[in-house]
């Protein structure tokens, strides 16, 4: 018997976690923070699996919504068994690190949960196990007398450094996680690999279900309309902010400025990162040759960058025009993006430009679809505020486009589909573009708490 049950990243882009029991096997799909929650209802639903079998964690990738609650789950299940690419182990030991901090910050008077240390991390980070893409490996409760074995393998997922879709086998039936996948190339990390199909139970992410893909260009594309628009403001003099998320996006877009410079596409000016993701940019020049990638010669720290951290007048990063690739992606309260943003608003000759998925009522939101000349108000403040800047929104992808999804779903042709990790006109038209074209196979929405039996 196979039972899946969603404990997170259901209906939503939240804190992806799903649990599936498989005979005497308990095996969990990533353990992530909702990020636009705080505390306790920030965590997938841990509760539901309390008096249910767990042995292994399998994590996707780093981001902060498949991997940020892993502590809580191994506060709860001390003995559970944690298995990722190395990659992803490399850039966990600096993302669990980096929201310490910000946790104890946000649990201030908050009873139901503990907060956990650096000590703590750098124990949970020791006991994560890795193993490559296309390794292989044995997972579940090999302890049980009637235990039947679950295999696993990892596939590269082209979404960021080390991500990865899963392939479960247990008792003959083949069952593909997503995970977060990108099909096609960015600058830096090619496209997914995926497993020979059939398999029979696919779990699939939805993120651009409801989003029409002529809205989506080509990495490239996208650079040669980013480059006409970096320079009418930099040829006026004004300074340029883009949100990004410090692991992934900051990587690829600091990457996609720097050669559109070197081409001479752009007029060269300071490009100013920092924090976190200067650590993360190093981790993938380390791996530049242990996974895939488009050009595993190019080193990121070979583009010049200042700290955007070390400025301390905000009137510097408008004496001369500048590029400022600031965390967060969704512009979050509190964060780089969210506070130099509150600035660039006044400036006239400056710009926003937005170049990711922005979940709605996030401020990036509501920055993104903002206009010059329009007033706006940010969640939390009490008034509006005019737009001067310009704001322009670009899309460059780490997701597939929604053709590509069901590309996957007639290239793995498998028996069940479960939609998560979308919201729900998403999820409505994969499911119905499902139902349309592939006859006989069977639709789940997964719900939070609902299990399904596969
Ligand atoms: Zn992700």
């Amino acid at each position: 018997m196979i039972k899946f049950l969603p404990l997170g990243g259901a209906g939503d882009i939240g804190a992806s976690c799903f649990y599936l029991n498989l005979g005497d096997s308990g095996i969990i799909l990533d353990c992530g923070m909702h990020p636009q929650k705080t505390g306790y209802n920030a965590l997938p639903k841990l509760d539901l699996i309390k008096n249910l079998p767990v042995d292994n964690i399998l994590i996707s990738h780093a981001h902060q919504d498949h991997i940020g609650a892993l502590p809580y789950l191994v506060q709860q299940h001390p003995y559970i068994k944690i298995i990722s690419t190395p990659q992803t182990r490399a850039l966990a030991e600096l993302t669990l690190h980096n929201s310490v901090s910000i946790l104890s910050e946000q649990l201030n008077g908050e009873d139901k949960l503990k907060t956990y240390t650096h000590e703590e991390i750098d124990l949970l980070i020791r006991t994560i196990d890795y193993k490559a893409y296309g390794e292989s490996f044995v997972i579940g409760n090999s302890f049980h007398q009637s235990w039947n074995p679950v295999k696993a393998v990892f596939y590269d997922a082209g979404h960021i450094l080390g991500s990865a879709g899963i392939l479960l086998e247990y008792m003959g039936k083949k069952i593909f996680y997503t995970g977060d996948i990108n099909l096609e190339d960015q600058i830096l990390i090619p496209g997914a690999g995926l497993p020979p199909g059939p398999v029979d139970i696919l779990i699939l992410e939805t993120t651009y279900g409801a989003t029409d893909s002529s809205t989506i260009l080509s990495w490239r594309e996208e650079a040669v309309r980013l480059a006409a628009s970096i320079n009418k403001i930099i040829n006026t003099g004004g300074s340029i902010l883009i949100p990004v998320f410090s692991l992934g996006k900051m990587q690829e877009i600091l990457a996609t400025i720097w050669n559109l410079m070197l081409d001479g596409k752009i007029t060269t000016v300071d490009i100013y990162t920092g924090g976190i993701a200067e650590k993360i940019s190093r981790v993938y020049d380390y791996n530049r040759y242990t996974v895939n990638r488009v050009d595993p010669e190019f080193e990121i720290k070979s583009i010049p960058q200042k700290d955007l951290y070390e400025v301390d007048r905000i009137e510097s990063f408008f004496k001369n025009p500048c590029i400022v690739l600031a965390p967060s992606g969704m512009m979050i309260e509190g964060t780089a993006s969210y506070n130099l943003a509150r600035h660039w608003l006044k400036q006239s000759k400056s710009a926003i430009f937005t170049v990711g998925y922005m979940e709605e009522n996030t401020p990036g939101f509501i920055y993104a679809n903002a206009a010059k000349g329009d007033k706006i108000k940010l969640p939390g403040t009490e008034t509006f505020e005019e737009v001067k800047c310009t704001i322009e929104q670009f899309r460059f992808s780490a997701h597939s486009r929604r053709e590509e999804l069901l590309g996957i779903v007639k290239k793995l042709r498998p028996e069940i589909v479960c939609l998560i990790h979308g919201d729900l006109p998403a999820i409505d038209w994969i499911g119905a573009s499902i139902l349309k074209n592939f006859k006989g196979i069977k639709v789940h929405q997964a719900e939070i708490g609902k299990e399904i039996y596969l």
